[in-house]
């Protein structure tokens, strides 16, 4: 079921700043939703307006079917957590989970023994119940983090906002949290909508990722859809650590054919799979460099070999052929591979198979958005 409803949301600041476009999205119930992409592409403003805190230029946003638009945030039933964990500094941890619970007036009013017991349970799933009686400044980043993510919980709130809640933790502790916030979601089931602009954090956290560029959504899809089928060469780009290679070319006649400024003949030549082959004209052809395999033994290799960052599991190769710059992932690589090929005229030749192409047109769009 529909939970949470964009219909053509738009929002432009005084000063002229389009900062979100047209935004139209359905978040299920008990759905974990990212917004992902590049700075000032507009997540927050988009997630400010479902909670409230941002006032719409124009559209729709409803909650359980209901347009919000004019409501303020304390009757949206949404709990959030930011970047800065805002913790009540004079409060210990218990104190901090309890302190929204006990404001509750009306028909949401729970008696004290009620919220003993919800901040209980809040404790014991967020793995903080050991550090109670301990007060903010005292706690460690991530500890932090998970009581502002409790503070957050504590009203059940059938909508959870975030924004960017780990940027402030280092490396480890953020894959950590990342594991621990999606063990809540499926323990909890809170309809989530979570931004970020770590593209990690968006494949790994969510069931659908909304991709955005300067306001306007780029994708809608789940994480694997999109990293594999991506619907233009932003997302392609954007999703993907190195991204997707990107070869500017010319289709015809069933072939792609690369093309080199400056350069009278082409060094790469690429046969186009069945569903793009009725393409013609200008184009970028896609691949993953995970996708990308080497061939050392080729009688005539085109690829010199420009730099290589050896991470232990794997290396990433970087090649060039006279203007193509592409790279490839090599698995399980041994060191023999650097003293062979770097800094020596040593060429090599690459392949990829037609399940991994993917060919976008002269304005970056999927030929073939499958
Ligand atoms: P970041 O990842 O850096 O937080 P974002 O994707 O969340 O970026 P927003 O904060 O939503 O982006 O901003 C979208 C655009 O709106 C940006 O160009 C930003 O400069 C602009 N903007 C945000 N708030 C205001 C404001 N109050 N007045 C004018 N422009 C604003």
């Amino acid at each position: 079921m529909t939970y949470v409803n964009f219909e053509g949301v738009c929002k432009s600041f005084e000063d002229g700043t389009v900062a979100v476009d047209d935004f139209n999205l359905e978040i299920n119930e008990k759905e974990f939703v990212v917004l992902v992409g590049p700075s000032g592409c507009g997540k927050s403003t988009t997630l400010r307006m479902l909670a409230g805190l941002e006032k719409l230029t124009s559209g729709d946003i409803k909650i359980s079917g209901n347009i919000v638009n004019e409501l303020p945030p304390s009757v949206r039933d949404i709990g959030m957590v930011f970047q800065s964990y805002a913790l009540y500094p004079h409060l210990n941890v218990r104190q901090n989970l309890s302190f929204g619970l006990s404001l509750q007036q009306g028909k949401d009013r729970l008696s004290d023994s009620d919220i003993e017991k919800r901040v209980d349970e809040l404790a014991e799933i967020l793995g903080i119940d050991d550090i109670s009686e301990k007060m903010p400044k005292s706690l460690s980043g991530g500890q932090r983090q998970r009581v502002a993510l409790g503070r957050a919980l504590a009203k059940r709130p059938k909508v959870i906002l975030m924004d960017e809640p780990l940027s402030n933790l280092d490396a480890k502790l953020r894959s950590q949290m990342r594991i621990e916030i999606r063990r809540l979601h499926e323990e909890l089931g809170m309809t989530t909508l979570y931004v970020t602009h770590d593209q990690v954090e968006a494949m790994t956290l969510a069931d659908r990722i909304v991709v955005m560029k300067k306001g306007k959504i780029q994708q809608v899809d789940h994480p694997l859809e999109s990293y594999h089928n991506p619907s233009n060469t932003f997302v392609a780009s954007f999703l993907g650590t190195p991204p997707m290679n990107m070869v500017a070319g010319k289709a015809s006649k069933g072939t792609f054919i690369a093309i080199e400024k400056g350069e009278s003949k082409t060094n790469f030549k690429k046969k186009l799979p069945d569903e793009y082959k009725s393409f013609e004209g200008d184009c970028f052809l896609g691949f993953r460099p995970e996708n990308t395999s080497l061939n050392l033994n080729a009688k005539k290799g085109k690829f010199h070999v420009v730099g290589i960052e050896s991470l232990g599991s794997e290396s990433v190769i970087h090649l060039e052929c006279s203007k193509i710059k592409i790279s490839a992932i090599l698995h399980r690589p041994d060191t023999s591979f650097n003293q062979r090929f770097i800094g020596t005229n040593l060429k090599i030749d690459i392949e990829i198979t037609d399940e991994e192409l993917r060919l976008f047109d002269s304005e970056g769009n999927s030929v073939i958005h499958k």
